[in-house]
């Protein structure tokens, strides 16, 4: 499992930087580099959506506490770091910190092997 960064701040997901889910898709099954990959658990965050939005957002991350680790199931097969599917490095970087939808984000971490 491994250690999970992501600076993908539009996420609903996403808390200081943590993933409060404790696992991820990643997609990218014909990449060939970090572009070509995608984080397919993102959600856009919708901001100023009233006050139950609001109050769904924090109840949501205080319910399930951000790790720095989590599961990653993993479509991007060129990687070097990629195993019947499941990710092995020590620890990731999905990237995309203006993205409004999953094509916008990367996973940094990717290596072609
Ligand atoms: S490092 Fe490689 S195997 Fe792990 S999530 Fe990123 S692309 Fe997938």
């Amino acid at each position: 499992m491994p250690e999970l960064k992501c600076t993908v701040q539009t996420c609903v997901h996403n808390n200081q930087f943590l993933c409060s889910l404790d696992s991820i898709k990643v997609g990218g099954e014909n990449a060939r580099n970090p572009q070509e990959t995608c984080c397919d658990s993102f959600q856009e965050r919708k901001e100023g959506g009233g006050y139950m939005n609001s109050m769904q957002n924090s109840m949501h991350s205080s319910m399930h506490a951000a790790s720095d680790c989590a599961c990653v199931d993993c479509k991007a097969t060129q990687c070097m770091y990629n195993e019947n599917c499941e990710c092995h490095a020590g620890k990731i970087s999905v990237e995309g910190g203006s993205a409004s939808d999953s094509s916008g984000t990367e996973c940094a971490t990717f290596k072609c092997s």
